[in-house]
């Protein structure tokens, strides 16, 4: 019987993503390339007694209830298989909060993963998604992780040939901004046909392997809207440029602005400039990582 499982819900970035429209319903349809990222929260997950669902998390202002992702995607799969025994869960986030790389969603599909193996209840990684898209759009995607097309409302995957290995740098600043909020933004805003990002040549450019192509091809329709509002996440971007970045941008609906890098020395010194140095009224958070491209399955787990 597993009594305790230890997982890492990593982060994403978007090397493209654009909006082809607005369903009835009042999603809008995308067309997204996804990558996961090193960064990661860490949860632990353990079996009680005592019935019920019990969260606990290092950032004292994240709902520890049903407000939360973790504790909505336990207590889907508990319902639904009617588990008598009790769950704790503590959650430890290092992927910024509301951010625009699905930190939420990656907890609630490493929760989806981890109940689905502590209890024993043999649902496939498809049926996973096929639940967790209840929850969320970006879940799905969170179970499956690696380089991704996301189309649809992000719930239709096409896996990618890996991106090639380079170093990340991740910058939020310290303002917060709703999704909601951008979308409606977008949905006002008159569109160029310049303003869309080629999808299809980065997918051509990824299926190609080409880093520098890929680089070249970055783009996020909603970088204009949120970026407008909020200068500091151009200043960012070309922070990073001028020290080296390939390619740098908005990710999902910012403000975290991310920097791909081929040089380490170049990432390490613009890590340092964010971090500590006259760059730092820019960042309230920083990191340095790389891209995860192992896919899903058995490694939701330490
Ligand atoms: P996306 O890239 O999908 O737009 P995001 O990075 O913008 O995601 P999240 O970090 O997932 O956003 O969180 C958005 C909101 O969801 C937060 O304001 C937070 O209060 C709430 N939330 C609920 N559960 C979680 C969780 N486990 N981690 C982070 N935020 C959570």
């Amino acid at each position: 019987m597993i009594t305790h499982l230890r997982l890492k819900a990593y982060g994403k970035i978007n090397l493209g993503l654009d909006v082809t429209g607005l369903r009835e319903d009042g999603y809008h349809e995308v067309r997204m390339v996804m990558q996961t990222v090193g960064l990661h929260d860490r949860i632990e997950l353990y079996r009680c007694q005592k019935p019920g669902i019990r969260l606990e998390t290092n950032l004292y202002y994240l709902p520890v209830n049903e407000q939360n992702l973790a504790y909505k995607a336990a207590k889907l799969l508990m319902d639904e298989f009617s588990i008598q025994e009790g769950l704790a869960i503590h959650l430890r986030k290092f992927i910024p909060v509301a951010a625009g790389m699905a930190g939420g969603s990656a907890d609630a599909a490493s929760v989806l993963f981890g109940v689905n193996r502590m209890f024993g209840l043999g649902l496939t990684v498809k049926e996973l998604m096929e639940r967790g898209v209840k929850l969320g759009a970006d879940i799905p995607y969170c179970l499956m992780r690696g380089t991704a097309l996301a189309e649809g409302i992000g719930e239709k995957l096409t896996a990618l040939p890996p991106m090639p290995q380079c170093q990340v740098l991740i910058a939020k600043p310290g303002i917060s901004v709703s999704t909601k909020t951008v979308y409606k933004a977008l949905d006002e805003t008159e569109l160029r046909p310049q303003d869309h990002p080629d999808i299809d040549g980065l997918v051509d450019a990824i299926s190609a392997g080409s880093l520098p192509q890929i680089a070249g091809r970055l783009g996020n329709v909603l970088e204009l809207v949120t970026a407008s509002r909020y200068p500091v996440i151009y200043q960012l971007r070309d922070a990073m440029r001028e020290y080296g970045a390939v390619g740098a941008m908005m990710s999902g609906s910012g403000p975290t602005v991310f920097g791909i890098f081929t040089n380490p020395r170049g990432a390490q010194a613009a890590y340092e400039y964010l971090r500590y140095g006259a760059g730092s009224s820019m960042a309230r958070q920083v990191y340095l990582t790389n891209l995860y491209n192992r896919g899903s399955g058995a490694r939701h787990q330490d």
